[in-house]
């Protein structure tokens, strides 16, 4: 397993496989962790390409374990999603993340913005509006500076509903990326109505340039495409200066990746920031 963690998650996983992991037990596990606030809160810096300076981080969770091990989100987050629970941790994210913008902001990064990763879940009730304007009004993070990140499977055939929602928050100032593109749907029918900001090119082609022939015609497009809609085009997952100086030369805009930095905790992010944003 990758887990060295002592939880039921890895026994059951070592023991029996994936597909029979105690889902109940992990489930459990969850709801107390958020109680107990075990979950963490970690920012990787965003870069603007055609300057090499920051122009945000995107705050991504952690699920830190007694061995000093942590459980991806990509583990955890599906389950809390279909308990529900990930509405109770999606707004701690939301609080923490604003919180901690707005502590960089009066340290003097006043460039600084947040973005946020948001579930399909935490639509469900209609609040999202109203936490999103409480956690702003609680922080005092200017709205420009809050930034949602949702996946392509959101927007499609989004009702009535959510579009409502997304309105509302757009109207406030806040501002939106449609994350992992590339690999939802090949239809881009949402793109049409919903307003968004960024593009979020998914790492799995920004890791292939430069390997796949294929992946570097399709990189252009997807950049070319943002632009022509008027979208900023962002590359996740970039590694190597050869990636950023292509990505570079097609035209992206703002990328981030483990070539800067990985996602830190707070205070090493206030560091990071103290020696690469003055
Ligand atoms: P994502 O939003 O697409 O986040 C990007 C993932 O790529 C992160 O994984 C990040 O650590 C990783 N990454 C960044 N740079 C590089 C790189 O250069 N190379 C490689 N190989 N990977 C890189 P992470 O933190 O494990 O998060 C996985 C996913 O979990 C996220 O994908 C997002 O969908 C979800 N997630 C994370 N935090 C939250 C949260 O607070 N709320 C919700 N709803 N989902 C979250
Ligand atoms: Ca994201
Ligand atoms: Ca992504
Ligand atoms: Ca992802």
């Amino acid at each position: 397993a990758k887990h060295e963690g002592r939880s039921v998650f890895r026994i059951y996983n070592d023991d029996m496989g994936r597909a029979n992991i105690d889902k109940f037990n992990l489930m459990t596990q969850i709801r107390q962790a958020l109680k107990d606030k075990q979950f963490r809160l970690f920012y990787q810096p965003k870069i603007d390409i055609s300057n090499g300076r920051v122009c945000g981080v995107e705050a991504l969770i952690r699920w830190p374990q007694e061995d000093g091990s942590y459980i991806t989100p990509d583990e955890f987050i599906p389950l809390a999603e279909s308990s529900g629970v990930i509405a109770d941790i999606g707004h701690w994210v939301l609080q923490e993340a604003c919180a901690a913008c707005m502590r960089w902001r009066k340290q003097g990064h006043s460039n600084v913005g947040v973005a946020v990763n948001l579930s399909y879940v935490q639509f469900r009730d209609g609040l999202l509006e109203r936490n999103v304007q409480h956690v702003l009004r609680q922080s005092g993070l200017p709205a420009t500076a809050l930034e949602l990140e949702l996946t392509e499977s959101m927007l499609i055939g989004e009702g009535d509903d959510i579009s409502r929602q997304l309105d509302g928050i757009y109207t406030m100032g806040v501002s939106f990326a449609i994350d992992d593109f590339g690999t939802g749907y090949s239809n881009l029918g949402y793109l049409r109505r919903f307003k968004a900001s960024r593009l979020k090119i998914d790492k799995s082609f920004i890791t292939g340039l430069g390997v796949s022939q294929r992946d570097e015609p399709l990189v252009r497009a997807i950049i070319q495409m943002a632009a022509s809609l008027g979208l900023q085009s962002v590359a996740e997952g970039v590694e190597d200066e050869a990636t950023l100086r292509l990505l570079k030369q097609l035209g992206c805009d703002e990328a981030q990746g483990y070539f800067w930095s990985q996602a830190l905790p707070e205070h090493e992010l206030t560091e990071w920031l103290n020696t690469h944003n003055s």
